[in-house]
């Protein structure tokens, strides 16, 4: 049976980023990543605005905000060291009534005290020399949000990991996380198809999935996972005049949903997307209209 230092379990940014981190910090270690699909950032991952995130909206001196502030450093320092692609297109909230700039004079003092750089806020005009089709009273600029592939990312960290000597197995579902009995390797991890892997740690980052990996590694059952999905519109012609949209344009977050609210985004493949919205999903992992799983649907109509 496969005997390694550390295994962890899911093939999204998350997952990838921990695995490659780890890796490089401890070469001496033997690194295994596991993911069910038969491909890298098959879920959120490969399905997000693809938007690098300057630090705006999360509370001054939390985790999200320090990570967030840093994590924009980080990942374009990544990419230019690996000659990956991506836009420093800038993103735009724009407040369109009056009861709005209250909450947008909080964002842009909590981005300030964040330390979000050269965050700026703009009057009606100035909002039109950076997009000239939006409309607006006022609005936060923050210069440095950008966009990346996060799939091609992921894809990359991936390929570092194994290239620092980790292992990647596709078309290994985790489910059984057991006691193994023997001292050096105390973990026994099974996957839905009954192979077996003896590990000393189990690190799990398994997106959608994160609350049943919790449980059947003897967890809590709370938090549970109440799937959302986001659908996008595409606009179909990106490049007219009347439509061009330079960067990220985001609404004044509104604080009776934990969402950021439908905003434009200019994609890496130079398309436009307009989303998402939020649809109570009746399968965790679906990503089609009609997507449906009974077991995700019971679990949810039973809070479990
Ligand atoms: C609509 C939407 C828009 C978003 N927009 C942005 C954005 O613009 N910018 C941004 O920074 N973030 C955005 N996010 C958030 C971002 O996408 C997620 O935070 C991030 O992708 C989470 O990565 P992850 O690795 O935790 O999860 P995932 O990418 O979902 O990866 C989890 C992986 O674990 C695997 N897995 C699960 N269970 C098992 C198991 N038992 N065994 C093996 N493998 C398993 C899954 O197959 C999956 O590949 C958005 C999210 C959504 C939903």
């Amino acid at each position: 049976m496969q005997k390694v230092d550390c295994l962890i379990v899911g093939g999204g940014i998350l997952g990838v980023a921990v695995a490659r981190h780890l890796q490089s910090t401890f070469s001496h270690l033997k690194c295994l990543l596991v993911e069910k699909e038969n491909i890298l950032a098959k879920h959120q991952t490969g399905h997000n605005s693809g938007v690098i995130h300057a630090g705006i909206y999360y509370k001054t001196g939390s985790l999200k905000a320090n990570l967030c502030i840093e994590g924009l450093k980080r990942i374009y320092e990544y990419c230019d060291a690996n000659h990956l692609p991506y836009k420093k297109c800038g993103k735009l909230i724009v407040a369109v009534e009056r009861d709005q700039l209250g909450r947008l004079d909080n964002l842009y003092r909590q981005a300030t005290e964040n330390g979000v750089q050269d965050i700026k806020m703009l009057d009606s005009k100035q909002i039109r020399e950076i997009e000239p089709n939006c409309r607006g009273i006022r609005a936060l600029h923050s210069p440095h949000t950008g966009i990346v592939d996060y799939g091609l990312l992921c894809r990359h960290f991936g390929k570092t990991f194994e290239q620092l000597g980790g292992r990647i197995v596709l078309n290994f579902e985790a489910e059984k996380f057991l006691s193994s009995g023997d001292a050096s390797y105390p973990i026994l991890i099974k996957s839905k198809t009954n192979s077996a892997i003896l590990s000393r740690y189990v690190i799990t980052c398994g997106g959608l999935q994160a609350d049943k990996l919790a449980i059947a590694c003897g967890g809590s059952k709370h938090p549970t996972i109440v799937p959302f999905r986001g659908d996008y519109l595409k606009l179909k012609n990106p490049n007219k005049d009347t439509l061009k949209v330079n960067g990220n344009i985001y609404p004044v977050p509104d604080p009776r949903f934990p969402f950021l609210g439908v905003h434009f985004t200019p994609r890496m493949d130079g398309s436009v997307w307009l989303g998402p919205n939020a649809v109570l999903s009746m399968k965790r992992e679906g990503y089609g209209l009609f997507d449906f799983n009974i077991r995700d649907t019971i679990d949810h109509a039973l809070n479990r």
